[in-house]
């Protein structure tokens, strides 16, 4: 395979070329936070992984210095391993896969673009996938009943997509990609080091939460949610995948770590360490706050309501009950002050019709 140039790495700095580059310059992560150029950097990182957060794909890109962009993906994933949150890791991968992907498609120099397919294990002109590549490929699309194996055409262990298949296939195979080693194993003294800058994304993403949903309101939780929480302070055996529900939807919705230990202090019995260490595993492992399939499969969707039938995960029953909610006391704050208003102009009016009277009245009085 054709060598590709410097420049050309910069928007693939996972391929194993632009690694190389780091390592052959003697760019060592370890000491970076001590220098004004490797503060630099670590500032560029934290931009990249905000930017990711927010939801962009693009960030601003360092024109001047051939390897910025490839040592700021490197230092991005080092911040998202020390911050060792999957919504965070997650929403950088998406980030920097959709990123891959949009410059790969319109790639005009042929022979890096095969080189970065290579590295992928992909097509980008495939119409039909081996079953293996497939079921890999579709892993994390198969929720949706279109993608499940038992619904595609299959011919001669191969199964059929379209290029709009295809494109989304691609997509998913480059987030696998990028986040299959994530997170890193970071040495907690580079991890001490780089505090400043996992604390400012850190920050970012408890924004963001709060952005999205708000100050906690607990007469929205899902039913599934409120029957773990009646459960846990009850102090009954709450299974696993009970526990792991209910702090991953606590802490998707921005309850802070003290806050959900707290709900399980109610339980007769509570053992502050253990509850800490139990939560604190929780969390540090997996994130993702559950489906309601998911929750079904593990036997923890309970008291299923008729609104559950419109939605398919509690956090979206959650967001449409706070919607509904905010609405109801939005309509109840306008009709108060119409209330107000009235009264108001009622007040007005009878001032004006008294002072009209009594006008009126002054010269037959005389
Ligand atoms: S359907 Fe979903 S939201 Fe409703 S109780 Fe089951 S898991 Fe919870």
């Amino acid at each position: 395979m054709p060598a590709v140039e410097l420049r050309e790495l910069i928007h693939y700095p996972f391929l194993p070329e632009a690694q190389k580059i780091l390592a052959s310059r003697g760019i060592s992560v370890d000491s970076l936070s001590k220098t004004p150029s490797g503060v630099q950097y670590l500032d560029k990182a934290c931009t990249r992984v905000i930017c990711a957060i927010d939801g962009k794909t693009l960030y601003p890109e360092d024109t001047d210095d051939a390897v910025s962009d490839i040592i700021t993906y490197v230092l991005g994933r080092i911040l998202v391993s020390c911050i060792n949150d999957r919504m965070t890791i997650q929403r950088f991968v998406r980030a920097e896969a959709k990123r891959a992907y949009t410059y790969l498609t319109s790639e005009q120099n042929e022979t890096l673009k095969q080189r970065v397919c290579v590295e992928f294990g992909i097509s980008l002109d495939a119409k039909k996938l081996s079953v293996i590549q497939y079921v890999e490929m579709a892993s994390y699309l198969d929720r949706d009943a279109k993608w499940k194996l038992i619904n595609r055409e299959l011919s001669g262990g191969f199964v059929k997509i379209s290029p709009d298949e295809l494109e989304i296939l691609l997509s998913e195979k480059i987030r696998f990609y990028l986040g299959s080693t994530l997170p890193l194993k970071v040495p907690v003294l580079l991890a001490r080091d780089l505090q400043p800058w996992t604390d400012r994304i850190s920050a970012k993403v408890q924004e963001r939460t709060l952005e999205e949903f708000g100050a906690i309101d607990e007469s929205a939780y899902p039913p599934c949610i409120q029957a773990l929480i009646e459960a846990s302070a009850a102090g009954a055996n709450v299974v696993h995948s009970g526990r792991f529900a209910l702090v991953a939807f606590l802490r998707r919705i921005g309850m802070p770590q003290e806050q959900i230990e707290t709900i399980f202090s109610r339980a007769p019995g509570y053992n502050a360490d253990m509850t800490e260490y139990q939560v604190n595993h929780i969390l540090s492992h997996e994130y993702e706050s559950m489906s309601c399939a998911t929750m079904q499969t593990h036997g923890v969707c309970s008291h299923k309501t008729k609104f559950c039938e419109s939605i398919n995960h509690p956090l979206n029953y959650y967001r449409k009950m706070k919607k509904l909610a905010e609405r109801k006391q939005q309509a109840e704050e306008r009709r108060e002050a119409a209330k107000k208003r009235a009264e108001r102009d009622t007040a007005a009016a009878d001032a004006v019709g008294g002072a009209g009277t009594s006008a009126g009245a002054a010269p037959e009085d005389k």
